[in-house]
């Protein structure tokens, strides 16, 4: 697998010819399922891009794609993304998404994701899905009435509820681990912390950070969410326009994707950059190779906020919040790994990630290859010979 970034594919790419079999190969997928109803107009697309660790679990966004290709290009990067986020997070799962092609205002019903949920049960186990951008609570309940491999169900059906406080107790770890690494000690004390977003997140995040006596500052386009987390955390309140400017130890993007580019990249004067929001440097290698030559610790995105998944993932094995909060810890560990690792090879933290994942994904992949008497066996004993290949 290459530890390059995923592909940045170009508009004029997706308006010609679509290589779809060279796209598996150059993501290297290992199965891309099409699912149609017309009956009720069911377009989806499974991507199950690695299940070396264990099944493929990911998200099924609905969202409507102006065309295939962009559906497609989107389940292929997302899913890609998930192998490597369970792989660094320690999980034994793989990575796989599903898309829904249409639009969640308008078309979101119990037939249609009742039929999306057919299909998930189709492969037997090999993709779990999950709540993604477009899809809640009560289509996760419709795909249930199908199929047991769906995850991120509410508390009271036995399932793990809001991923949101999970989530933002690994930023919390993963930010001391950047403080242990840039100041000598993990404390966060009287360090000043600008946070972009007072949403579900940042909330819980917040809390955390005012208890360990950090100084706040926030923003939000919302006027109402930002004042009355301020209120609650006792934070300053910034212009949302003004974040990235602000002379702070710590920046944690906690809204958008893409605001670590081009233009704002002049802007940070920080130390660190450790937040839970997805995608944040709007080109992977450039930008973060630009922090990097800047000195600013960058905590990779899909490593520090996957508590979000740590905890669907728990649901697997029974829910329990303590035993989530317990793996979300470990992001501390893994946060500090990758950034010694960025050191010692001079190289940005998203690539020592990615190259660690990939470390991980191939070391287990190696014990597969050991012979013992769960290997391929179905049942019979005479059947062990057979697999032993005496
Ligand atoms: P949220 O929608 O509750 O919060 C985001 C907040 O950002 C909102 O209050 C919104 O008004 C604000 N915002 C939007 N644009 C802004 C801007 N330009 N400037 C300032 N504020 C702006 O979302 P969330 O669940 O807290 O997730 C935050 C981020 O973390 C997202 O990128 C999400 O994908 C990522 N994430 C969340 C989880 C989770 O468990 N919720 C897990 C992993 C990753």
């Amino acid at each position: 697998m290459e530890s390059t970034t995923l592909e940045k594919e170009t508009a004029t790419e997706l308006s010609g010819d679509f290589p779809l079999f060279d796209k598996l190969k150059n993501y290297e997928h290992e199965q891309v399922v099409v699912c149609s109803e017309p009956s009720m107009g069911l377009k989806a697309i499974i991507a199950v891009h690695d299940t070396t660790l264990g099944p493929a679990l990911g998200g099924v966004r609905m969202w409507p794609y102006n065309n295939e290709q962009e559906a497609i290009r989107d389940v292929l990067r997302l899913s890609r993304g998930m192998t490597y986020k369970a792989a660094i997070s320690g999980l034994n799962l793989g990575g796989g998404k599903a898309v829904i092609i249409g639009d969640p205002r308008k078309e979101k019903n119990e037939a249609l994701f009742r039929a999306f949920g057919r299909y998930v049960d189709s492969l037997g186990g090999r993709y779990i899905t999950a709540e993604d951008v477009g899809t809640d609570v009560q289509a996760m309940e419709w795909v249930r009435m199908e199929t047991k491999y769906v995850t991120g169900l509410p508390k009271a059906i036995g399932g793990s509820g809001d991923p949101s406080p999970v989530t933002a107790y690994g930023v919390y770890k993963g930010m001391k681990a950047c403080a242990k690494k840039a100041y000598g000690s993990d404390s966060l004390e009287g360090k000043r912390i600008s946070i972009q977003g007072a949403g579900h997140v940042s909330s819980y995040l917040a809390e955390f950070l005012e208890k360990e006596g950090a100084e706040l500052i926030i923003c939000d386009i919302y006027e109402d969410k930002v004042n009355d987390l301020a209120d609650k955390v006792g934070a300053e309140v910034v212009d949302p326009d003004d974040i990235y400017g602000l002379d702070v130890d710590i920046f944690s993007p906690c809204a958008l994707g893409g605001i670590i580019n081009d233009d704002t990249m002049d802007q940070f004067n920080c130390d660190i950059i450790a937040g839970a929001a997805n995608n944040v440097l709007d080109e992977e290698e450039k930008h973060g190779q630009m922090l990097l030559d800047k000195g600013i610790l960058y905590a990779p995105d899909y490593v520090i906020n996957a508590g979000g998944l740590i905890n669907v993932a728990s649901e697997l094995e029974g829910y329990n919040e303590e035993r989530a909060q317990g793996q979300a810890e470990k992001i501390y560990d893994t946060i500090l790994d990758i950034l010694n690792y960025s050191e010692e090879n001079d190289t940005p933290t998203f690539t020592a990630s990615n190259i660690l994942a990939e470390k991980r994904m191939s070391d287990v992949g190696k014990i597969h290859n050991i012979y013992t008497s769960q290997s391929n066996f179905t049942g019979h004993i005479g059947d062990l010979y057979k697999h032993a290949n005496l």
